[in-house]
């Protein structure tokens, strides 16, 4: 069940001390939410605490008030509030999750279509291009008018969830929030310069190495990659490094659907899925116990190899694809 905005207005006029949090190795949409979510309470004169068990992506490094991020997670006790940020699953909390969640107010807003409930109280909707179009909403609700560091974060979660405006969760009210986050001074260039023009020659290497991995299926329906260790440990890089390589195999014209399958160490598998139009693929990361949205989901393997993980998905992969034929 998902409550009306005014709700959390509220839980976030009462409190004094809130604690904002996102999902495990978070992206664009994460980082640029959680960081404009601390502005916006810092402005109402809340004591604010930004926490996430993962350091700060060097892709993401550009963020303003990336620094105010902590790693520890302070004594709970003192907190009126939690907020945990596009986080469409609680395990996607990460290791501090059940101190998290036994905290006594947990506000969730989350954008997820396969969202699983958890926390006191919670704005998701599914129908929203980015957590940061939402935030943009609660900071209307609040009244708060956002200070261009706030109103920076947000166009980059924007930008970063919306793949540049070019996904189907992109809509006129995407446009609308964009358009006004731009009125506040943030440049557009700018934010796609930092996102996107913004590689190491050690990233580039490791792309070239991971696109050689590249095999088609189904027609070439299907396009599937991988990274191991021993690629990151030979470019000198690091897992944040191969964030958006998916979209090139998903880029091609005949590609319905993509996936990305990642060596962690100690032989965890991750993978990340992606698809166009109908293709879903958050039914995949489902039955292997992640989550995600239709077009862009994922899933982890705790004990695998890329060789077994690539076996047991191809053929699900296979069924979304003759799924989507009809
Ligand atoms: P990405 O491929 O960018 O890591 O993730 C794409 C989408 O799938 C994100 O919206 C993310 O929330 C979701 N996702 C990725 N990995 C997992 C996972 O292991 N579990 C769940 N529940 N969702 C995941
Ligand atoms: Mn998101």
């Amino acid at each position: 069940m998902s409550q009306p905005l005014e709700q959390i207005v509220a839980v976030i006029r009462a409190a004094k001390r809130i604690l904002v949090t996102t999902h495990i190795h978070p992206d664009g949409d994460a980082l640029g939410s959680q960081l404009a979510m601390g502005e916006i309470l810092s402005a109402l004169g809340k004591q604010v605490t930004l926490y996430s068990e993962c350091e700060i992506s060097h892709l993401y490094a550009f963020l303003p008030g990336g620094e105010k991020l902590q790693t520890e997670l302070p004594d709970l006790a003192s907190f009126d509030c939690v907020l945990a940020l596009d986080c469409g699953d609680c395990f996607r909390l990460g290791l501090k999750r059940e101190e998290l969640l036994a905290s006594g107010s947990v506000v969730v807003i989350d954008h997820h279509a396969g969202h699983k409930d958890f926390g006191t109280l919670r704005w998701v909707d599914p129908h929203r291009a980015s957590t940061g179009e939402m935030v943009y909403d609660l900071a209307e609700g609040l009244g708060v008018d956002l200070s261009y560091e706030a109103a920076y974060c947000l166009y980059t979660a924007i930008v970063s969830d919306t793949g540049s405006f070019r996904y189907s969760s992109t809509t006129a009210e995407t446009f609308r929030v964009a358009g006004q986050l731009i009125g506040k001074g943030v440049k557009p260039s700018d934010v796609a310069g930092k996102l996107f023009d913004n590689f190491s020659v050690n990233r580039l290497r490791l792309m070239a190495n991971v696109l050689e991995t590249m095999n088609l299926y189904d027609d070439d329906k299907i396009a599937m990659i991988s990274v191991t260790q021993a690629m990151f440990a030979e470019t000198i890089t690091d897992s944040a490094d191969t964030e958006t390589f998916i979209n090139y195999p998903r880029s091609l014209k005949t590609v319905k659907v993509a996936a990305f399958i990642k060596e962690a160490p100690e032989g965890m598998i991750s993978v990340s899925m992606r698809s166009k139009g109908h293709y879903d693929v958050a039914q995949v990361a489902a039955k292997f116990g992640g989550g995600g949205h239709r077009n862009a989901a994922g899933c982890k393997w705790p004990d695998s190899t890329i060789a077994a993980v690539w076996v047991e998905l191809l053929p699900e992969l296979m069924a979304v694809v003759e799924a989507g034929k009809g």
